[in-house]
């Protein structure tokens, strides 16, 4: 059955995140042969359309308002109900992210429809669009079909493959004048942290350091390797308590959940919270000296050993490469 989807490309600093492009993704499998209109809102956002339909969207719309240059539960809801109601698509698919995880139960409640949450997987299967979520912390995954309303979902960074890029696709762009108002919350400024390189949530290779890690100094150990394997440096809530690294870094049920192709545990237990994060990634490398530590129960490679001695070496290593 063809449906028509909406899309929600997400914009942070005047890029598109990667997410976007897997939201067209799973889009395009609800959407079983209909429409997909990806949506963008933000104060400018036009330009990043073409983009969008490159990646498969058929077309695009934009809302765009100095109101909306920054992130505000009541003024994305607002722009993207607007959409829903001028598009009145049957389905809407949102990055599982802080932004998507905040603005999607709001739009759903307001739709009166359900929402699949935190998707690592969509597929059609016996006429049915069927969603894999993981359940229990990540012990388990369930399947969930809607029976009834708008197919909803937010997808979990990582998980589903973008589509091919394709530079000779084009498609209408338009924008839809939405008057934002009655905003309960301004965002007067905003402070970024000097972040290091690749962003965390969509880092392909993660180097992460527990309480193993003993000081701040020890995780810079911990960056060169990152850095060497153009990866992005993570914690768990161990270290983060600890003051080693600020919590912007912590992986797990309270952190961030990340699925990269390669993670890297560096002196981490493997406390369930902690796996609640991470245990979905491609590969799982754990560095501890406790052959008993719970991490090597979910790591493809273990190396029982002292982090101090293994991650120099593995960058000795990774230096010839
Ligand atoms: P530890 O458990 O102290 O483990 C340190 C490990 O380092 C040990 O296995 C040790 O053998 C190893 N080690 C020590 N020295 C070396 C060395 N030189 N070389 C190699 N290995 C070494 N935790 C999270 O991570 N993320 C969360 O989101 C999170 N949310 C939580 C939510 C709740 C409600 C609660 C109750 C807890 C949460 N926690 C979370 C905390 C979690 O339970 C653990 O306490 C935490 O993950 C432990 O961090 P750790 O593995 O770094 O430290």
């Amino acid at each position: 059955m063809a449906r028509k989807v909406l899309v929600l490309g997400e914009v942070r600093e005047g890029n598109l995140r990667n997410v976007s492009y897997e939201a067209v993704a799973a889009g395009k499998l609800i959407a079983e042969g209909g429409e997909v209109v990806a949506v963008l809102i933000g104060e400018t956002v036009a330009s990043l359309g073409a983009a969008m339909i490159q990646y498969g969207a058929d077309r695009v719309v934009t809302v765009e308002n100095e109101q909306l240059k920054n992130y505000t539960p009541d003024g994305y809801s607002q722009a993207l109900l607007a959409v829903v109601n001028a598009e009145n698509p049957e389905g809407i698919v949102l990055g599982h992210t802080a932004l998507g995880k905040d603005l999607s139960p709001k739009i759903a409640s307001k739709l009166g429809s359900g929402l699949v949450s935190d998707c690592v997987n969509v597929e059609v299967t016996g006429g049915n669009i069927v969603f894999t979520r993981p359940i229990y912390s990540g012990k388990a995954f369930e399947k969930k079909i809607v029976t009834d309303g708008v197919i909803f979902a937010t997808i979990r960074p990582n998980n589903i493959p973008p589509l091919e890029k394709d530079e000779s696709r084009t498609g209408d762009v338009a924008s839809l004048a939405v008057d934002i108002k009655d905003l309960r919350s301004i965002i007067k400024d905003v402070v970024t942290k000097a972040s290091e390189g690749v962003d965390l949530s969509e880092a392909k290779v993660i180097v992460a350091g527990g309480r193993g890690v003993k000081s701040a100094e020890g995780f810079n150990a911990l960056k060169e390797l990152a850095n060497l394997l153009g990866g992005a440096v993570g914690a768990s809530r161990g270290a983060c308590d600890a003051d080693y690294c600020d919590y912007s870094l912590q992986i797990g049920q309270t952190g961030k959940v990340v699925t990269p192709d390669l993670y890297i545990a560096c002196g981490i237990s493997g406390a369930i919270q902690h796996l609640a994060g991470m245990s979905n990634s491609k590969v799982i490398v754990a560095i501890n000296k406790d052959p008993e530590a719970n991490i090597f129960n979910v790591a493809d490679y273990g190396i029982v050993g002292d982090l101090f001695d293994v991650v120099p070496l593995l960058i000795e290593e990774f230096k010839k490469v």
